[in-house]
């Protein structure tokens, strides 16, 4: 069964076509900086240069190339029987993955509130979707969805309770991710009965407790932007310093959302959200760099601590995305002196971890360290073949 997964942004579209159930691998590719004269489009080894000037186009194109006969991908479009969307926020209404109908965009119009860059772009992606592949299911999985198991206690914010009555209060994101690595750390383990803390490592990054499969705590919040300290946000920061930019500083609301949002982070830290450029800085002697690694893997440290306490201890600790996955750096300034937790992480492992197949505990750890690689498309590939 040929199932499509489109991750859509604003000026993306990020696309994958996978053969279910083996979960076989057919196209992989995206068109990027669409509506723009750089814009492009790849597919598996194929590129083409040719401004790409909407969502639509760049659809057409992947299906002349699916379609190609000397690639012989697929004869018809009718073959590709189901279409996974993610879509970044399902706020309340959405618990689980869920086919699109006229009523499912409607609620996710309503959510634009909530996710202004995300939702919008994901709807279209929708759109275009139904419009290219008719006789296909068109089927949401949405970021926030996993998070919804998080109880009251861990997702109320102690503020009135008008506001909680509407909506306001922590989702969570990059669920996809949380759920589909602790799935692969629960097959490893063994068993589902398990408490782990799976970290996602990215541009965007977020902790996760994860107790019997289910997502307990998490630390982004209402929005993407408050807990670990990412490439350009800023993490958690007291609400005063809002208050103070704000009235004092005279910055206006706006300017804030920048600030915070695009400025802050390791990037105000060590001046790049790159973290291959802040290790080598502070390989070079670069006293802010080595702040900068230092401050990120503390604030991780913290939410390990935090969750451990609130789950009554941790069976795995989980790394992923593209820190998680790469720098051997912050997985040993993470882990480093947290034995009285149980956590201690073997040098070499780390070095090399697809050579001992993602476990990189020393010999003594109590908790499992696993290095997982993430992959969002699989999950929403498997979860929209398991809706249909
Ligand atoms: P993602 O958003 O998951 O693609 O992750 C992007 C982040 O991963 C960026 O901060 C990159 O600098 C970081 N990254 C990718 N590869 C490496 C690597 N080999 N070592 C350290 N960081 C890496």
């Amino acid at each position: 069964m040929k199932i499509l997964v489109l991750n859509s942004g604003s000026s993306s579209l990020k696309f994958q076509l996978f053969d279910m159930p083996q979960a076989k691998v057919l196209v992989k590719g995206l068109a990027e900086r669409i509506g723009e004269k750089t814009s492009r489009f790849l597919a598996n080894d194929y590129e083409i240069n040719q401004p790409v000037s909407s969502h639509k186009e760049a659809l057409h194109l992947l299906m002349d190339y699916l379609l190609n006969r000397g690639r012989q991908i697929i004869k018809d479009t009718s073959e590709i029987v189901g279409v996974g969307h993610r879509v970044v926020h399902g706020g309340n209404t959405f618990v689980q993955t869920t086919l699109i109908t006229e009523e499912v965009k409607n609620k996710i119009r309503e959510l634009f509130s909530l996710a202004p860059l995300h939702n919008p772009a994901n709807l279209i992606g929708i759109e275009t979707g139904e419009e290219i592949f008719g006789n296909a299911k068109q089927i949401a999985v949405f970021d926030t969805a996993f998070h919804q198991s998080i109880p009251i206690e861990n997702h109320k914010y102690a503020i009135p309770v008008d506001f909680y009555n509407k909506g306001v209060r922590k989702y969570g994101f990059h669920g996809i991710s949380h759920q589909y690595v602790s799935r692969e750390a629960n097959k490893i383990i063994g068993r589902t009965d398990t408490k782990l803390i799976t970290l996602h490592l990215g541009n965007g990054a977020s902790a996760t407790a994860v107790r019997n499969g289910k997502s307990f705590d998490t630390s982004m919040g209402f929005g993407p932007m408050n807990g670990l300290i990412m490439g350009t946000r800023s993490g958690d920061i007291d609400q005063s310093v809002i208050f103070y930019l704000m009235d004092k500083l005279n910055y206006k609301s706006a300017e804030i959302q920048n600030i915070l949002n695009k400025q802050s982070g390791m990037k105000a830290l060590a001046g790049s959200n790159d973290l291959r450029d802040i290790e080598t800085a502070s390989g070079n002697g670069d006293k802010q760099a080595q702040l900068a690694l230092d401050m990120y893997a503390g604030t991780i440290k913290k939410y390990i601590g935090n969750y451990t306490a609130q789950m009554n201890g941790m069976d795995a600790l989980v790394f992923t995305a593209g820190i998680g996955e790469n720098s051997q750096k912050i997985r040993e300034l993470v882990c480093k002196d947290m034995n009285y937790l149980g956590i201690e992480i073997d040098d070499t492992k780390n070095k090399n971890p697809e050579a001992y197949h993602g476990d990189i505990s020393g010999k003594n750890s109590k908790v499992q360290i696993l290095v997982i690689p993430t992959n969002e498309e699989l999950e929403i590939a498997k979860q929209t073949f398991e809706l249909m």
